[in-house]
């Protein structure tokens, strides 16, 4: 076991790509003849109680404080067989030594699960997945959660709530920072990535950890970008976009899913069987573990689903879901309702079986202690290795929104005016979600502009305070530079879990200090540091350079300064538009058209607002790169007729400029006319591209019709004419063509379609 697992941590990030593949359309339930039996002998052998108790999860500690909760009565616990999982626990020793209490002192000796959020990063903290999603390349992000993986299984756990998949198109719900943007064909392909970065191709590695494809339902569309607010969707919009990257989940293995906390259109979610037991077991075959969040089994007496405890724990139950977090309802009180109810009895013992075979596919049941080595951690945690992995990630992951009179790059020997305390502020650089990240282990982007000499830092103002005393000092430091840099954003405190704002403008004095900047007439850099897209048109107006960098994790100051010195060109794409004023939320590209669109003539009706433009300030998928880029060459050609129909849609992309670059290119395409109203433009395929100056490559992407199929109670393919677009952002589109679908049809019971499918890409 030593000699293996050394064997595999040390191929880790080398051997990476090559054992990712094989993950495609794994079951989530792969277990042998001998564990089936095993685990049907161990639920037969259990009384109700200990059912009971597999099915509980409970809180070692807390988020900021872990382990703290592992006293006496949790021990007690254990023992008596009343505990299935811990959640924020880890180390290597503790969590060992805890599993020794299950497996030794408990009547059947059933491992322990052990969980926690590790979300972008274990101590080495990449990019929040928002950014990670700007990347537009998944490999950042199957990187990422394999580097987190091997930490976290180094530090005894077995079990990530992550990845978040969903869908966010109002910038004031706090968690779109957990996230990868509005778009489902994105937020499938980055999940998918991080699924197979965490599970890694078995999850019987020793250095893989479960995934949780979290919070199923369509938590991004609470109303009004309110936390836990409801949602209230059609079933089209969510099947085609919020669930898609559920199905793409389910489809790769995912090996557990979370509930979510709201409700969908009045049916909270926890309890919601039609969703989670109907489209996600029946429809699409899902045998993971199926969690709740935090409480929220209880909590379905809160939202009025369910009017005691045993109420909420049967309607949960029935909804599939399979283990409580938190809230004791099933242990303290489903025995109550199976005892009214004995029809629930045979949905225990399936959830107890999902629950063993989760831990039977993590080779619990073979070597409990497989997971968890003290010694390995020192070596592994924060190792260099990792955090090399993190820069590239971070440089990777930065956006150059707009670059007017080439102010970027910084040319050598420029006297930078650095200023803005995000620019100085360690903590933020970690963002939401932090597990074990130190953060006088990041780089800020002072340090890193420091290290490269004629900087002068000033704070000038701080995002969480409106005092304006700074900004004087700020102007003098502008006035004594060549050029200006300033971080503006958001603290990291201000995006994530019930962290909605109303107004997504700058916080605090930050908009008098930019301003004030602005008045001196330097060149400015704008840096922006955030957990959402902000609405900026007002603070940006005039400001020539503007780099979005989110917040980057360990290596942030190193990467922006990458970017803004012009060791490397910067090719992120935005996962989110960014809007002019907060009244533009939710805002998305993907939006059906409308009988009446925007006129920019006030005096025609149209569907735009009267003091603002309809559109976002940056759009979808924008970034610009320090070189240019020609398309040229766009050919569409069907493969083969029917409803197998391919597609391969293949173009030429020149490097024009003078510098190395990469170059994202993306396929949008939309039914003009499919008997009712198609998004305007929606993305099925994308490519990030190196390119040497002057070089030029053929990008080929091929596509099949259930690609482009829409949900008409039911998944269906419309016969006529489908527009691909093929560009450099959602507006901006450089080459156009057109294919014909043939005939009309429907697909089967359960196939994914739309954005959950991926579009083979090659690069030539
Ligand atoms: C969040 C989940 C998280 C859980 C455990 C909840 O409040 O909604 O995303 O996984 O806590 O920390």
């Amino acid at each position: 076991m030593v000699n293996r697992r050394s064997v595999l941590v040390a191929g880790t990030l080398l051997a990476a790509s090559a054992r990712f593949p094989a993950l495609a359309a794994a079951p989530s339930r792969q277990l042998t003849a001998a564990q089936e039996s095993r685990i049907a002998a161990l639920v037969a052998a259990m009384t109700l109680d200990e059912k009971l108790g597999q099915m509980t999860q409970i809180a070692g500690g807390r988020q900021i404080a872990l382990n703290s909760r592992l006293d006496a009565a949790a021990l007690d616990r254990v023992r008596a067989g009343q505990v299935g999982s811990f959640l924020h626990v880890a180390g290597a020793e503790p969590l060992l030594a805890l599993q020794r209490v299950a497996v030794e002192e408990s009547r059947l000796g059933i491992p322990l699960l052990f969980a926690m959020d590790v979300v972008h990063g274990y101590r080495t903290i990449f990019p929040v997945p928002l950014a990670m999603a700007a990347s537009f390349d998944p490999d950042v992000a199957r990187q990422a959660s394999r580097v987190a993986a091997v930490e976290s299984s180094v530090s005894g756990l077995h079990w990530t709530f992550a990845p978040m998949i969903d869908i966010a198109r109002d910038a004031r719900w706090g968690r779109v920072v957990e996230g990868a943007g509005e778009d489902p064909y994105l937020g499938a392909r980055i999940a998918v990535a991080q699924i197979e970065g965490f599970q890694t191709a078995d999850l019987d590695n020793p250095d893989a950890m479960l995934a949780c494809a979290k919070h199923i339902g369509a938590y991004g569309a609470a109303i009004g970008g309110r936390d836990y607010d409801s949602a209230e969707l059609s079933e089209r919009t969510l099947r085609e976009t919020y669930l898609a990257p559920f199905h793409a989940a389910s489809h790769a293995g995912v090996g557990t899913m979370m509930t979510a906390f709201n409700d969908l259109a009045g049916v909270p979610t926890t309890g919601n069987a039609d969703l989670v037991r109907g489209i996600l077991r029946r429809e699409w075959g899902y045998q993971g573990l199926v969690v709740s969040d935090w409480n929220a089994i209880l909590e379905l007496m809160a939202h009025g689903a369910a009017a005691t405890p045993a109420e909420a724990a049967a309607l949960a139950l029935r909804a599939s879901v399979d283990m409580d977090m938190t809230s004791d309802t099933y242990a303290d009180h489903l025995g109550t309702a199976v005892a009214a109810d004995p029809t629930l009895l045979p949905l225990v013992d399936e959830a107890v079986g999902r629950i063993l075979a989760a831990k039977a596919r993590l080779g619990l049941f073979d070597d409990p202690f497989r997971f968890g080595d003290a010694a390995r951690e020192r070596v592994v945690l924060g190792s260099a290795e990792h955090r090399a992995a993190a820069r590239r990630a971070a440089q990777r992951s930065i956006v150059l929104l707009r670059n007017e009179g080439e102010v970027l790059p910084i040319a050598p020997g420029r006297r930078i005016a650095l200023i803005g305390a995000l620019a100085d502020d360690a903590s933020s650089t970690l963002g939401s979600w932090r597990a074990r990240g130190r953060a006088e282990e990041s780089v800020t982007l002072r340090q890193a502009l420091g290290e490269a000499g004629n900087v002068d830092y000033i704070s000038g103002a701080e995002p969480r305070s409106d005092d304006t005393s700074g900004i004087a000092a700020a102007v003098a430091a502008a006035d004594r530079a060549d050029v200006v840099v300033v971080a503006l954003g958001e603290d990291y405190d201000y995006s994530g879990e019930a962290r909605s704002r109303s107004d997504i403008t700058l916080p605090g004095a930050q908009t008098a200090l930019i301003e004030a900047l602005r008045a001196t007439g330097k060149p400015i850099v704008a840096v922006l540091m955030n957990g959402r897209p902000l609405a900026l048109e007002d603070a940006l107006a005039d400001i020539p350079a503007v780099v979005e960098t989110w917040f980057l994790g360990n290596e942030s100051g190193h990467a922006i300064a990458d970017v803004l010195l012009g060791r490397i060109s910067p090719a992120g794409r935005l996962p989110m538009g960014i809007p002019r004023r907060s009244g533009q939320m939710p805002m998305f590209y993907a939006h059906p058209p409308t009988g009446r669109p925007a006129n920019p003539d006030l005096a025609v009706d149209s569907a735009r607002y009267r003091d603002v433009d309809i559109g976002p300030l940056f759009p979808f998928g924008h970034g610009l790169s320090y070189s240019r880029f020609a398309y040229s060459g766009l050919q569409v050609a069907a493969q083969d007729a029917g409803d197998a129909a391919r597609y391969v849609v293949a173009l030429n992309v020149r490097n024009t400029g003078t510098v190395a670059a990469d170059e994202v290119v993306q396929l949008y395409v939309r039914a003009p006319v499919a008997g009712l109203a198609r998004p305007v433009k929606e993305l099925r395929g994308f490519a990030r591209v190196p390119l040497a100056p002057g070089q030029s490559r053929r990008v080929t992407f091929m596509l099949g019709s259930d690609q482009f199929a829409h949900w008409d109670d039911g998944w269906k393919v419309a016969a006529g004419d489908v527009d691909i677009m093929v560009g450099s952002s959602s507006e901006d589109i450089r080459q156009t063509a057109m294919l014909t679908v043939p005939r009309s049809y429907a697909l089967a019971d359960g196939a994914m379609a739309g954005a959950a499918l991926s579009t083979d890409v090659t690069i030539g």
